[in-house]
């Protein structure tokens, strides 16, 4: 039986083409990837077919309910291929790979997202060569999980972050190993790959304005805490800390106004600033306070997977108590214990 994939694209660098006001998504990308992939035709490049999102988006106005969208086609045409390829815009990939990981629990065939830096349709690009390695990785029925490959990694998607603006190698796995990486010949780390599992699938509403992030900065006021905390919307605030999870105890008003809203029921959870780090939650003593107002803690897990999980989370139960322990459990392999 052939191999067969199949191939979404939502919109992104990889597909655009250059206008008056700078690189734009345009339908029919289809017929460029195919006359592209024409010359690189080979026994080993499998089927594939395409599906375009309509609207297409610059993943930088990627919003809560496009994960809704792009998880409901693999979740209707799961039976129909052996593997799936997301093309999506580099900007927000990190989000929607890791909210796909979150929905799409106990995969047994991959999702890969990739995208590039230049469009295909330049003569200098990293697209095709993107393209072509992540055709070759869908068909590996040994991934069973939501991954991103670009420039020569395959990282587990929840555990990747955008971490260069030009460099080719726009992303990176800054607290967990690669997955693969892909040089002159392909090694895939299959021993860190995600086990195959029942399908779990659950593709819930997401609601907008549910989580919100504050980055910790020397000087913060407090009333911003009160202001984001008191829309009626805002569930959960990612505190983005310093360090191990640290931030100015003696910020009285700052203290005072994240007890006040953990009272009233707001989920805080202490996310690092750093990109490589683990949240140690009283290590110091200026952030003991925090174990006291019942801030939890994003170990390890990037920004993009702390704010998808707690969306994913929000959108599919109901008590806060059953969430802040959810939260500290690897739905899918965002954190390591
Ligand atoms: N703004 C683009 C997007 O995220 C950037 C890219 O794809 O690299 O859709």
């Amino acid at each position: 039986m052939t191999t067969k994939i199949l191939m979404i694209y939502t919109g992104g660098t990889i597909g655009m083409e250059s206008s008056a006001n700078g690189y734009t998504s345009v339908p029919g990308f289809e017929s460029l990837i195919r006359s592209r992939l024409a010359h690189s035709h080979h026994a080993l490049l499998p089927e594939f077919d395409m599906l375009e999102l309509n609207p297409l988006i610059d993943s930088a106005n990627l919003i809560p309910s496009h994960w809704t969208e792009m998880a409901d086609i693999i979740i209707r045409k799961y039976e129909d291929y052996d593997g799936f390829i997301v093309l999506h815009g580099t900007d927000t990939m990190a989000y929607s790979a890791s909210m796909l990981s979150f929905i799409l629990q106990g995969l047994s065939k991959p999702v890969i997202f990739t995208g590039s830096q230049i469009p295909l349709s330049q003569l200098r690009n990293d697209a095709l060569d993107n393209l072509i390695t992540t055709l070759l990785l869908a068909t590996d029925n040994s991934i069973n999980e939501v991954c991103i490959y670009f420039s020569g990694r395959l990282l587990r998607g929840n555990r990747s972050s955008k971490v260069k603006a030009t460099g080719l190698d726009a992303f990176n796995s800054p607290n967990f190993p690669w997955l693969g990486q892909v040089g002159l010949n392909v090694e895939l780390h299959s021993n860190l790959f995600l086990p195959q599992k029942q399908p779990r699938f659950l593709n819930p509403e997401f609601k907008k304005n549910a989580v919100v992030i504050l980055p910790i900065y020397p000087g913060i006021n407090g009333k911003h805490v009160e202001l984001l905390s008191s829309d009626p919307d805002c569930k959960a605030i990612i505190l983005r800390s310093y360090g191990v999870g640290n931030l100015p105890d003696q910020n009285q008003e700052l203290i005072d106004a994240l007890k006040a809203a953990a009272q009233r029921g707001v989920i805080f959870v202490n996310n690092s600033q750093c990109l490589q780090a683990e949240i140690f939650q009283g290590q110091y003593a200026c952030s003991s306070i925090l174990n006291e107002i019942g801030v939890i803690s994003g170990a390890e897990m990037t920004l993009e997977a702390c704010f998808c999980k707690l969306h994913f989370l929000l959108a599919t139960l109901t008590s806060t108590a059953i969430i802040k322990n959810n939260f500290a459990k690897s739905l899918a392999g965002e954190i390591s214990r």
